[in-house]
């Protein structure tokens, strides 16, 4: 399954930034994922729960954030939003895809042990 790829490279890179700071635990981890990403939030969120035993992840609280797909004219700067038509009436060029397609890893909480 497609989420199952996503979160296993989710929580490498969870776990990549948590070696690096010397963490012993990740304690909250916040994805963004676009609308027009393709990926099945509910999915993402039970792949999660099969992937993290064993993890750093294992004790963390998974956040997701569903990013809506947000277009701009490049020209004028005008937002358009699904199902509207994707052109500038003003400028008549197309718009641009500004966010909605991203699968970000936003933000890792992490227990570092004092030094
Ligand atoms: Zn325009």
């Amino acid at each position: 399954m497609h989420e199952y790829s996503i979160i296993q490279s989710l929580l490498d890179r969870a776990e990549g930034v948590a070696t690096e700071h010397g963490a012993t635990g990740i304690h909250r981890l916040k994805v963004r994922i676009g609308e027009l990403s393709g990926v099945e939030i509910p999915l993402l969120a039970s792949a999660f729960e099969v992937f993290r035993k064993g993890s750093l992840c294992s004790a963390a609280d998974l956040e997701i954030e569903a990013v809506p797909a947000r277009w701009v004219c490049p020209r004028c700067g005008r937002t358009f939003h699904r199902g509207e038509f994707l052109r500038c009436g003003e400028c008549g060029v197309p718009a641009r895809l500004e966010e909605g397609d991203e699968i970000i890893l936003a933000r890792v909480e992490m227990e570092v042990p004092d030094v």
